[in-house]
């Protein structure tokens, strides 16, 4: 194995805060020309079974996978795990803890959301949740552009649900720490997710690189459908400043939403080591 593979580590399905489910992605997956695959839902492992599954009977290489959200510097982090064992206590126990706070910050959006004139956007987001304890921003997103209040899932979180701005709830999420230790505990590798799109200055990203590498902290995202081609050389460049293997992920979402289609991203740069040679006898 080396870069030059169709590997879609990043996506998520109904069981988050995605509009398909573990089957149709893995069809979908393999309809375009993926060559291993994970889901890697919010906060959760509940599609994990049905995903390999349906990537098994379609021949499609699966690894398992979670996104989880993590506050680090008291800026919201995500932190990918891939190849550990989806049934293993430690893993399901932290999961279930960092989704608890779901349900009241959701609340607490809502009344914010009421302040400026947007009634019942609980009850809203909660039509598009699957899952009360994993309702989320995307949710609320989806409610405002069914409503009518804005024009599509960008300009929600241009307008709202983001800092300083009307639906936004500070919230507490697991530590880096934790996040990185049940990863590696349960037999995975963990992943800096998307590391372009938090607003970090130099001296955190810096920190926040450094503390990931000493909790046992082994990837990074380099092509995601989150960065610029600007963040693939920036993101190449400091993999191989931390000694970190890189990943690749669409963060495919949705047929609508989504700018990335799952297996559409360009390939990892040659210079850097796959994170997936690294798991290789994790593959499933
Ligand atoms: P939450 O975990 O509830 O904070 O929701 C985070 C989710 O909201 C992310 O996983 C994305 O799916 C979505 N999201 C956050 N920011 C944006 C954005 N700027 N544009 C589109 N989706 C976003
Ligand atoms: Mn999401
Ligand atoms: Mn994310
Ligand atoms: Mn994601």
């Amino acid at each position: 194995m080396n870069s030059i593979l169709n590997a879609d580590l990043h996506c998520h399905s109904v069981v988050s805060d995605g509009t398909l489910t573990p089957e149709a992605l893995a069809q979908r997956a393999k309809a375009n020309g993926v060559e291993l695959w994970a889901l890697t839902d919010h906060d959760e492992v509940g599609g994990q079974e049905a995903a390999l599954d349906a990537a098994q009977s379609l021949g499609l290489p699966y690894l398992s996978g979670v996104e989880i959200s993590v506050t680090f510097a008291h800026k919201t982090v995500h932190i990918v795990g891939l190849g550990f064992d989806t049934s293993h206590p430690l893993i399901l126990e932290g999961l279930k803890a960092t989704r608890g706070g779901r349900e009241q910050r959701a609340r607490e959006m809502s009344e914010q959301l009421e302040k400026v004139g947007i009634l019942g956007a609980f009850e809203g987001a909660l039509q598009f949740a699957g899952n009360l304890e994993l309702i989320s921003r995307t949710h609320f997103a989806r409610f405002l552009v069914e409503s009518g209040v804005c024009n599509d899932t960008n300009e929600v979180f241009r307008r709202y649900l983001t800092e300083g701005k009307p639906g936004f709830v500070e919230h507490r999420w697991a530590s880096l720490r934790d996040a990185v230790t049940w990863i590696r505990d349960c037999g995975g590798v963990a992943v800096i997710a998307h590391p372009g799109r938090y607003a970090f200055t130099p001296t955190e990203e810096f920190a926040f690189f450094s503390e990931f590498k000493t909790h046992g902290g082994q990837g990074v995202e380099v092509v995601t459908g989150s960065h610029t081609p600007d963040e693939y050389v920036k993101y190449a460049d400091l993999s191989l400043e931390f000694d970190l293997m890189a990943s690749r992920g669409s963060d495919f979402h949705s047929p609508t939403e989504s700018r990335i289609d799952l297996g559409g991203l360009p390939w990892l740069p040659g210079k850097l080591k796959p994170i997936w040679e690294l798991i290789e006898d994790r593959i499933q």
